[in-house]
């Protein structure tokens, strides 16, 4: 992508009301743009890494045997009305009245509605497990959105949805997803620790909250430190597999949010030295309700024996615009935001420090295709701006390296190339700097 030709409206000024490092940077950084409290545009620098996330948690719900769909954003409330949650889900919830006077309602989370597609379709036992899930956007009429995409009122979320025959079942369900969900938050450079937690409005006896810990994070955590470098289980994860041994070892551990913790319990198993006591952001969330939306709502499959049964259900949250935010907490120095390769918009960036130069054109253009042939993507700032101008904006959008073509590297045919997560620099020929870059991108 050519600078010149981009929408990259980059913001000298510290937004005001940005309270926090990400909302500040994701502003400054042209990545979106308020609209209402708690409502944002993606423009397009951001919209990259919203579909990079999308992506990833798309590939990592497959593996984990997920069926992706898509349902509307618009509910009718009589759905609402069978579970009994109308009433009792409180002014979060957007409730719209039609032209035919009819209740309905933006879906702040899609229980109901894919309850009613699973009644609607499925019959027996014989098509279970099944898991079916979507990316979509989400609005709760929060009190007080504020830190940008971290607690907005609309939002994109991933929202999958099990059904099984019974308990044990549901749970071989809830394993899978526990285990994708560490794997998902690994490959975005994260590590989120799966803590003991309420189940809120969505009920349920067996939950957890992936909570990243971040000074900024919303929520009080207890957890044990050596969370910290535990190994994600592989891309060789077997799913289909008994997955018990791993959620035995990653919930053997203590880890509780404030809402649920036990300091006794926290004391008592966690030695002194390895207490975590911090905040965090939550960036998903696991339940296991059983039967609370399928028996009102009437889910039901024939048993392998003629009976009829309600089938245990769970649901699976994962904040996709949150995690924007999430990984800039994680991830920024004071000059501005460093991407996890995984996610970065671009992955190099490639500044001309004299366009319209006779050296420094042809070379830029060169390396350019080259990048782009392989599979590289490249944010080209062909402008005319100032060296300082361009090589802050490029510090600040955080693409994980930088190649630097000026008159003076390029007397001896070298280029400069930076790391933007450690700052070092090399002078490396066009073959060596496509060398260099392909192995660290491993693409
Ligand atoms: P919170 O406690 O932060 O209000 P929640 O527990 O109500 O969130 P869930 O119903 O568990 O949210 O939703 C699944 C995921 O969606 C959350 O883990 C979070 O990452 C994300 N999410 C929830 N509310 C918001 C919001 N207002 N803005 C952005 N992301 C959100
Ligand atoms: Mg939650």
């Amino acid at each position: 992508m050519r600078l010149s030709r981009y929408f990259l409206p980059i913001l000298k000024e510290t937004p005001k009301e940005a309270e926090i490092v990400s909302h500040r940077l994701m502003l400054r950084a042209g990545m979106i743009r308020q609209q209402s409290a708690g409502i944002y545009s993606w423009l397009p620098l951001g919209h990259r890494v919203l579909r990079k996330i999308e992506r990833i948690v798309e590939e990592e719900q497959a593996r984990a045997g997920a069926i992706q769909m898509l349902m509307p954003t618009l509910q009718s409330a009589d759905l609402w009305r069978e579970s009994g949650r109308y009433d009792a889900y409180g002014k979060e919830m957007l409730r719209i009245t039609d032209r035919h006077e009819r209740d309905m309602l933006y879906g702040p989370t899609n229980e109901e509605m894919i309850t009613d597609i699973f009644r609607s379709y499925v019959r027996s036992y014989k098509d279970l497990p099944l898991n079916l899930y979507h990316i979509q956007w989400k609005f709760r009429d929060e009190v007080r959105p504020r830190f940008g995409v971290m607690r907005g009122r609309e939002f994109l979320m991933k929202d999958a949805y099990s059904f099984d025959l019974t308990q044990d079942q549901a749970v071989e369900s809830y394993n899978r997803m526990f285990v994708s969900y560490l794997r998902t938050y690994k490959r975005m450079g994260l590590t989120a620790i799966p803590m003991k937690a309420e189940t809120g409005p969505i009920g349920g006896d067996l939950s957890h909250e992936f909570i990243v810990l971040a000074e900024t994070g919303e929520s009080e955590v207890y957890c044990h430190r050596d969370f910290l470098d535990k190994a994600t289980p592989g891309i060789d994860t077997d799913f289909d597999g008994d997955l018990t041994p791993i959620v035995r070892d990653w919930t053997s551990l203590y880890a509780a949010t404030e809402d649920v913790v036990d300091k006794a319990e926290f004391e008592a198993s966690v030695p002194e030295d390895k207490r975590i006591v911090a905040r965090g952001i939550e960036v998903g969330q696991t339940f296991y309700f059983g039967t609370k939306y399928s028996e009102p709502m009437g889910a039901k499959v024939a048993t392998a024996e003629g009976t009829e049964e309600p089938v245990h259900m769970g649901s699976y949250g994962i904040g996709v615009s949150r995690l924007l935010g999430a990984i800039i907490e994680a991830s920024h120095d004071d000059a501005g935001i460093i991407w996890p390769i995984e996610v970065a918009p671009f992955h190099v960036g490639l500044i001309n420090m004299r366009p319209g130069d006779d050296l420094t054109d042809p070379v830029c253009e060169d390396l350019y295709a080259r990048l782009e042939a392989s599979g590289i993507e490249v944010l080209y700032d062909d402008t005319s701006k100032s060296a300082g101008a361009k090589f802050a904006s490029m510090d600040l959008i955080g693409l994980p390296f930088q190649v630097v073509a000026g008159p003076r590297g390029l007397k001896d045919g070298l280029l400069e190339v930076k790391d933007r997560k450690t700052g070092e620099k090399e002078m490396l020929t066009v073959d060596a700097t496509i060398a260099r870059l392909q192995a660290a991108l491993t693409l």
